[in-house]
């Protein structure tokens, strides 16, 4: 089996332009390929930026690897990898690589089947499935607003902000006094390392009727200070893009989180977010699955194939941005705030070299990073 990756920066255009304009632009590609068939994963690189990390992996580990080891499944590229690696820790970077390399085994294996994707994990319930619009974030008040109408017109009923904790207030106030209609999630990616700061934020937030406040604490994996929050906050309270494990998943839904996230491309792939949907399942906690919003489909057209079978998928975090059609054979199709994906996953990969990696420092302003170091860092 040969394993290949591909670095690429696809634009992540937005209208209006937002502040990560420049910062989504990196993205980790893996193609499987067998004498016959080949699949394509992807790992999320973009928020870190430190792709080289990921590619040591795949370069070092997984080619290797694969070129000697005849495997059954695709899980068993993770059970292997995870057992090779796990003394560099078995999450982030190591579960991100793992990931590209396990999805793309399972395309691989539904296109050696002659079946579409989704048909290797279920019966299908539905030919849809339902998507917010997740915003990056804008410089500017009256821009969210651009992009709240913009996405109203479109067919979405709910918009994630993701401003910074300095400006997502008067944000939120502006979009509630013009849209009245519009739902409204909030993404803080975890700023607050104080539990009274973030009461207070809840406090503030209350009365303009938010659908769930995602991330709010710093570090993120503080279970017992989230639990404190949970347990005052009237706000749904949502989280699991920065968590790998299954313990880990469990805690965070012991905290008592309305929301679970996982991420396909960073917990390490199919079979390990199906998991992580039993294990939802189980608590009876809800899950809306984290996607980046870049510009970018692959593993987006594995968690909506997920979203047709499994029931526990309520809704899909989705981009603004619109992906590159000359990079794919077909896209996912959007209409009237669903989704559905495309009956193959398939890159021109001629087309490649057209969106080819460029190097460069890539900082995301996520959490508080605009009122720290960080700031004088652009
Ligand atoms: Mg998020």
């Amino acid at each position: 089996m040969k394993v290949k990756p591909f670095s690429l920066s696809i634009p992540f255009n937005t209208e209006p332009p937002s502040d990560w304009k420049d910062a989504w632009d990196v993205q980790l590609y893996v193609k499987v390929e067998d004498e016959k068939d080949y699949g394509w994963g992807e790992a999320l690189v973009a928020g870190s930026g430190i792709i080289n990390s990921y590619l040591s992996i795949i370069n070092d580990i997984a080619i290797p690897l694969l070129s000697r080891v005849e495997l059954s499944e695709p899980i068993d590229v993770r059970t292997i990898l995870e057992k090779i690696l796990f003394s560099a820790g078995n999450c982030g970077v190591v579960s991100g690589a793992i990931s590209a390399v396990e999805m793309a085994l399972w395309s691989l294996k539904a296109r050696k089947s002659n079946v579409e994707l989704y048909k290797l994990i279920g019966d299908k319930i539905r030919d849809s499935v339902k998507v917010y619009a997740s915003f990056p974030r804008f410089g500017k008040i009256d821009d969210v607003l651009i992009a709240t109408r913009k996405s109203l017109e479109r067919g979405f009923d709910l918009v994630k902000l993701h401003q910074s904790p300095s400006t997502v207030l008067a944000a939120v106030k502006a979009i509630r006094e013009n849209y009245k209609e519009v739902k409204i999630a909030i993404d803080l990616n975890s700023p607050f390392d104080n539990l009274d700061v973030a009461k207070e934020f809840v406090d503030k937030v209350h009365k303009y009727e938010i659908e769930w406040i995602e991330e709010p604490l710093w570090p993120p994996n503080d279970y017992d200070l989230l639990s404190k929050l949970t347990e005052f906050s009237p706000i749904p309270i949502a989280a699991g893009e920065n968590e790998y494990s299954l313990y880990g998943f469990k805690k965070l839904i012991e905290s008592g989180i309305t929301y679970l996230q996982p991420d396909i491309a960073k917990v390490g792939g199919v079979t390990k977010f199906l998991e992580i949907l039993d294990l939802a399942s189980k608590y009876k906690v809800r899950v809306l699955p984290h996607d980046r919003p870049d510009a970018s489909p692959i593993s987006l057209i594995y968690t909506l194939n997920i979203g047709l079978v499994k029931s526990q998928i309520e809704m899909v975090e989705y981009t603004i941005a619109d992906f590159p059609n000359d990079l794919f054979y077909s896209l996912p199709k959007f209409k009237d705030g669903y989704i559905s994906p495309p009956e193959n996953l398939e890159v021109v990969e001629r087309n490649i070299e057209k969106y080819s990696y460029k190097n460069r420092l890539r900082i995301l302003h996520f959490s508080d990073l605009e009122n720290k170091l960080m700031r004088k860092i652009t």
